[in-house]
C-alpha cells in the first residue's frame, strides 16, 4: 500500500504482514489525533478483544504535533511531541490487541483543507483493503475542526469506494461534545462497562496528554458513567458505562444528501423536545 506522506506508517502489534492484519478487520476506528480512538471507538475495541473472527484497527490522521503540554513534556518540542504521541498510540494498540494502527502524519491544516484530495485517497485505500463491517470516526457536531474535517473525509472516501467495500455502519461518536443531547431516539447506545480496567488503561496510556495537563482519563470514564446514569430519569442504571453515537450510515450511503443538513435534523428534533416539554408544562 502506498499512502501520500513518508512518515506514514502501519503498525502491526502482532508481527503479522500489514495486508494480512488489514484484511482481518472487522471494526475499523478513523480519528484526528492519538488518544481519540481510546476515547470514541472504545465499543470497536472491546467488541475485538480477545474474540477469535474479529479484529479492530486504527487510523489516526493527523501527527498530532499541535497538542497542549506541560510537566515533564513541557518543554517538548512539536517533533519531539509528534515521537511521543506515535509511541503512546502503539503501546495502546499493543494493549488493546488491535489488528492493525496506521499513522497518516498529516498536519492539522491538510486535513481541514477540503480541496486537498489526499487524504481521502489514504482512507479509501485503507477502507477498501480492511473491508470493515463496522466504522467509527468523530460526529459532526464535535466542537474541535480536525475533527470535523476528518469525518467528512471519512464520508467522501466512503462515496467514492463501491458498495461491497462499505461497511454496513457508520457511527460518528464523542470527544469534544458530548452526545448525550440527542433526542433518545436519534442516539446509538454503545455499552462499553466490560473491561473497565481495559478502558481505563487506554486513555491511561497517553502520558503525554493526561500528565501533561489534561485528564482525559478521569474524564473519559466520567462521561461513561454519566452517559449510563443520565439516560432515563424514571428507571434504573442498565449499565455502569455508555458511549452515545450517531448514525452517519445514511449520509454514507446517499450521496446526494448534505452533511450539515443531516446534522440539523438531529438539532432540530432537540428544539423541538425542548420546545414541546416547556409548552406542555406551561
Ligand atoms: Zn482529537
Amino acid at each position: 500500500m502506498q499512502l501520500h506522506n513518508s512518515g506514514a506508517e502501519i503498525y502491526v502489534p502482532d508481527g503479522s504482514a500489514v495486508e494480512k492484519a488489514l484484511a482481518r478487520t472487522t471494526h475499523l476506528g478513523i480519528s484526528a489525533h492519538q488518544d481519540d480512538l481510546e476515547i470514541m471507538a472504545y465499543h470497536g475495541i472491546l467488541e475485538c478483544f480477545g474474540t477469535q473472527g474479529r479484529g479492530f484497527a486504527g487510523v489516526t490522521v493527523t501527527n498530532g504535533a499541535g497538542s497542549p503540554r506541560d510537566g515533564l513534556y513541557g518543554k517538548y518540542t512539536d517533533d519531539e511531541m509528534q515521537v511521543v504521541r506515535r509511541k503512546e498510540q502503539k503501546k495502546a494498540a499493543y494493549v488493546g490487541e488491535y489488528s492493525a494502527q496506521v499513522f497518516l502524519d498529516y498536519s492539522s491544516a491538510a486535513v481541514k483543507d477540503s480541496k486537498n484530495p489526499k487524504v481521502v485517497g489514504d482512507l479509501r485505500q485503507i477502507i477498501a483493503a480492511s473491508k470493515p463491517q463496522v466504522i467509527y470516526t468523530h460526529n459532526l457536531a464535535d466542537k474541535h475542526d480536525t475533527h470535523v474535517a476528518v469525518s467528512l473525509r471519512v464520508i467522501s472516501a466512503l462515496r467514492e469506494l463501491p458498495d461491497d467495500a462499505r461497511p454496513q455502519h457508520l457511527y460518528g461518536c464523542e470527544v469534544w461534545r458530548n452526545l448525550d443531547w440527542l433526542n433518545d431516539g436519534d442516539k446509538v447506545i454503545f455499552n462499553v462497562e466490560a473491561h473497565e480496567n481495559l478502558a481505563m488503561s487506554l486513555v491511561g496510556i497517553f502520558d503525554s496528554q493526561v500528565a501533561g495537563g489534561k485528564r482525559y482519563d478521569l474524564a473519559t470514564m466520567g462521561r461513561r458513567r454519566a452517559n449510563a446514569t443520565y439516560l432515563a430519569s424514571h428507571g434504573v442504571d442498565e449499565s455502569t458505562a455508555l458511549i452515545f453515537a450517531t448514525d452517519l450510515t445514511p449520509l454514507m450511503n446517499d450521496p446526494q444528501l448534505d452533511a450539515q443538513e443531516y446534522v440539523q435534523r438531529f438539532i432540530n428534533h432537540f428544539a423541538k423536545e425542548v420546545s414541546d416539554r416547556i409548552a406542555k408544562l406551561s
